[in-house]
């Protein structure tokens, strides 16, 4: 079909405009990096699936995030993970123009369905420099997400906000709100104050003019970390010579930050609706940004992509209508156990199969197996649980696995560190644990791993972990969560009935004290020791009702769907 022709059908009714550097669609479409596009792509499926009038924009990043290489020491090298838009969407022919270090650059659109079988649809705008008009290096700056320095980074957050809307305007698309997925997009803001300007003869000072009321009432922002360095921020200097003097910088200052100009701030200033991903995360985004009122929309998955085949079956045979109704896991206990924990074998002798395959590990299907993958950062402690070798080695011997995966950001040092000491452990416990680390974590990998395991465990540094989305996934597959109680795992936990927590229960004080790495591995062990492996082993019943209860608790609720219908209830329709 003409791409125009696509396009017509939206423009008939106001939409939410959803913009997001990273979208992670499906697995060969390399817009994603890791769970904030991952969310972003299951928000988007929900919105289809339930109808909401919404489009999404995002960066084309035709050299993707990275493909990981790893070497037999856990070295990570990156490679540029190309991929073809023309394979997958059309490029619609309207150009916007944005002036950045002071010569325009063209931007254009692929249009891309994200089609339900509901008969939903939402069409995602992918933004694309790389014309011919354009520099050399003007037309670099989509290709890789999260690549290159400030510069390149400021260019592309204006892209994304200022070109975004101007794309959105040119399309002919009406649009009722503007939904800001992380401070990626926050530039938007600043199209917007000069769209909805006042007349100057209207007001008595010039200042009057920045119609902030009204560019709040259409801005909804939504933070999901609180890592200091999580928040962009740039020099005004910068700023200055790459976008220019968009507003004055008397007045952008006010918004911005007095010091530098601080993405968070700028959407926490022009949005009338603000939230964390999760209660926990909004009581620290409190602290960490006084005077700013958050609410919380805790995160969850799209429950129908992350479900693997052989549950998929089950539940459309016990709780027909559940992709569409995540409700239904209220009535899981249907599912006979030996039906549930047969669809449960069969997706992990896949994952064995995958890991045997890819690394020669040997693994077996009996054994209790422990999956970790996330993106390798020094906060999040992937090796936590190797902080006592010998007793792991005592406690585990011939009865756990462990399956890890995970990238790192090419200037992450100390998360590439971290994978090259898993690496070492992984050697040193040849011989008492099976372990292995697999290469190129992304959506599949996931799938498989969060499905496949028999227990997905979790170690952040509290309060760091916003929400964490991979152990609802995991949920979503009857595997209960091991996890330090933060982000959702403080919601979704009830000791030894939906998993297990590690260390000590949330509190203000903890967040202060940080890592307690000891107390926690210990705990991590005596339970590991104690509770789960004798449970996993000799009392095969109760282990599958906790398998039951992770569905029908974690499941029930963590999912985009519930999340979506409160974004449009509490920050889209008021
Ligand atoms: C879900 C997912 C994540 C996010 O996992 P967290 O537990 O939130 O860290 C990261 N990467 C991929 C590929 C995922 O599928």
């Amino acid at each position: 079909m003409e791409p125009s022709r696509i396009l017509a059908e939206f423009l008939r009714e106001p939409k939410i405009a959803y913009l997001s550097m990273e979208i992670g669609i499906q697995n060969d479409i390399h817009t994603y990096s890791g769970g904030l596009g991952v969310l972003a792509g299951d928000t988007i499926r929900s919105a289809a699936d339930l109808k909401v009038p919404m489009v999404a924009v995002t960066l084309i990043s035709r050299k993707g995030y990275f493909r990981q290489v790893l070497d037999a020491e856990g070295n990570q090298t990156e490679r540029p993970a190309l991929w073809q838009p023309e394979k997958f969407m059309d490029a619609l022919p309207e150009k916007v123009y944005l002036e950045l270090s002071g010569r325009p650059v063209a931007i254009r659109a692929w249009i891309f369905v994200q089609r339900s079988v509901t008969g939903g649809k939402v069409p995602i705008f992918f933004l694309d420099t790389d014309l011919p008009e354009n520099t050399p290096e003007d037309r670099e700056l989509t290709s890789y997400l999260y690549g290159g320095d400030d510069r390149y980074r400021l260019k592309q957050e204006a892209i994304l906000g200022i070109g975004g809307v101007r794309i959105l305007r040119k399309l002919g698309l009406d649009i009722k709100k503007y939904h800001m997925n992380e401070g990626h997009a926050s530039l938007l803001t600043l199209e917007l104050l000069l769209e909805y300007r006042k007349d100057i003869e209207s007001v008595w000072e010039e200042d009057l003019i920045w119609d902030v009321d009204r560019v709040k009432e259409l801005c909804v922002f939504t933070s999901h970390t609180p890592v200091e360095a999580g928040h962009d921020r740039f020099s005004y200097e910068l700023f200055r010579e790459i976008v220019g003097e968009v507003i004055p910088l008397r007045v952008l200052k006010k918004l911005a930050g007095p010091d530098r100009l601080n993405m968070t701030h700028l959407a926490l200033n022009l949005s009338e609706y603000v939230n964390g991903v999760a209660k926990k995360h909004r009581e620290v985004s409190m602290r960490m940004f006084p005077g700013y009122e958050f609410s919380s929309i805790t995160n969850g998955v799209h429950s129908f992509t992350w479900t693997c085949d052989s549950m998929r079956r089950v539940y459309d045979k016990y709780l027909q209508g559940w992709a569409n109704e995540p409700e239904l896991f209220v009535r899981v206990g249907r599912i006979p156990e030996e039906e549930l924990w047969g669809a449960h074998m069969e997706t992990k002798k896949n994952l064995i199969d995958y890991v045997n395959a890819k690394t020669g590990a040997g693994m077996n299907c009996d054994a209790l197996t422990i999956g970790y993958a996330r993106r390798a950062t020094a906060y999040k402690r992937a090796d936590l649980l190797f902080r006592d070798l010998e007793r792991l080695a005592r406690i585990g011997n011939g009865k756990i696995q462990l399956v890890f995966a995970g990238k790192a950001h090419p200037k992450d040092n100390p998360g590439k560190m971290m994978i090259k000491h898993v690496f070492e452990c992984i050697k040193k416990l040849r011989g008492s644990v099976k372990a292995a680390y697999l290469e190129n974590y992304d959506m599949e990998m996931a799938l498989k791993l969060i499905s496949g395991v028999d227990v997905w465990l979790n170690t952040p540094q509290r309060p760091r972990e916003a929400s964490g989305t991979s152990g609802m996934k995991a949920a979503h597959n009857g595997v209960p969560n091991f996890s330090v109680l933060d982000g959702w795992w403080i919601e979704g936990h009830i000791e030894g009935y939906t998993g297990w927590s590690i260390g000590p229960p949330p509190s203000e004080e903890m967040d202060y004290i940080g890592g307690r790495d000891q107390q926690d591995a210990e705990d991590l062990y005596a339970k590991l020791e104690n509770i789960v492996i004798p449970m996993f082993y000799e009392n095969r019943r109760t282990w599958i009702k906790m398998m039951q209860n992770a569905i029908g608790k974690n499941a029930y609720y963590f999912n985009t769907h519930r999340m979506m219908l409160r974004y449009v209830t509490e920050a889209y329709i008021r």
